[in-house]
């Protein structure tokens, strides 16, 4: 991911930065190009042209023009503008010593189950005792992709009854921790190919029942653009905490990942970088930008 956009950006930069001096029309050329780099790798317009304004402000309006090191220091500034879109500093879900409820939401094939694994490896090696919930109450074939999951991580996957009620799902977690202590719950939830309202008053619900203490979007880098849509009608009905975006690691241009922080206003926790297990890394904004800019 970012292959494309990174090779642009860098190309833009690696001029720049060979200039000692900048007119305010190289500056603003350069920008040009760095916008139209971002919207072809899918960055949604008004990040990509906040972006640019921010950087053209902090480059033109400062001192930075008729210094001799001017090239290097609009490199500088856009290299802090990545990060701060990208998040600023890295955020990770509040954890408690006990009583944490994650609540996993998203789109169906968006990595929710396989995230929900990957997180209870995460924190099972933290020293954390994880139970899982599998709350499809619709598809047994992802309960039991979640029974899988539970057994090589080596936690209980607690599974959810075709039918069950939000209510009878809490009372069977509450019985469940009263005679095995865990301090994390993390709950998979069932997913549609597309947002739909029978889906949000069901998640609605078992978010009422559960209390999560972080309630975490799954959201396929693949997405682009759709991403906000997703992200804002999942939020208006069970409040968002934080995004989770998997398959970095395929050939996503990116925009979504780049766009989802800005545009959701929601920090993201995690990558997902492969379809294994280990294959979830806390999200560092710094060293994404450094990534995408070499
Ligand atoms: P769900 O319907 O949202 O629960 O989605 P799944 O967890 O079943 O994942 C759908 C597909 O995406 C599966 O084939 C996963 O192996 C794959 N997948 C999930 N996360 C990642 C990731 O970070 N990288 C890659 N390459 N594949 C992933």
């Amino acid at each position: 991911m970012f292959e494309t956009l990174g090779n642009k950006l860098q190309d833009i930069l690696e001029r720049l930065r060979r200039e000692s001096t900048l007119t305010e029309t190289q500056v603003k050329a350069a920008m040009r190009e760095i916008r139209m780099a971002l919207l072809e790798a899918d960055v949604n317009f008004g990040v990509a042209r906040d972006f640019v304004a921010r950087v053209s402000e902090k480059a033109v309006g400062t001192e930075v023009l008729g210094s001799l090191t001017a090239g290097q220091q609009v490199v500088k500034v856009v290299h802090d503008e990545l990060i701060e879109t990208l998040g600023g500093t890295a955020h990770q879900p509040t954890l408690k010593n006990e009583g944490n409820v994650f609540f996993m939401v998203g789109l169906q094939g968006a990595g929710k189950t396989t995230s929900s694994g990957k997180l209870a490896q995460f924190y099972k090696s933290k020293g954390r005792r994880v139970l899982l919930v599998a709350a499809d109450t619709q598809r047994p074939a992802a309960r039991e992709q979640l029974r899988t999951l539970g057994q090589q991580v080596g936690v209980p996957v607690l599974e959810v009854a075709n039918g069950e009620t939000p209510a009878q799902t809490r009372q069977r977690v509450q019985d469940f921790l009263k005679t095995d202590f865990r301090d994390l719950v993390i709950v998979d939830t069932a997913g549609r190919l597309q947002i739909d309202e029978a889906l949000m008053d069901q998640l609605a619900d078992l978010s009422g029942a559960m209390q999560p203490t972080e309630t975490l979007l799954v959201v396929d880098a693949m997405t682009g653009q759709e991403a906000l849509n997703v992200a804002k009608a999942f939020d208006e009905r069970v409040s968002l905490s934080g995004l989770i975006i998997t398959k970095m690691d395929g050939d996503a241009r990116g925009g979504a990942a780049l766009s989802a922080r800005f545009q959701t206003g929601k920090p993201i926790y995690f990558a997902g970088t492969s379809e294994k297990l280990n294959g979830l890394e806390p999200f560092y904004p710094d060293r994404v930008a450094g990534r995408i800019l070499g």
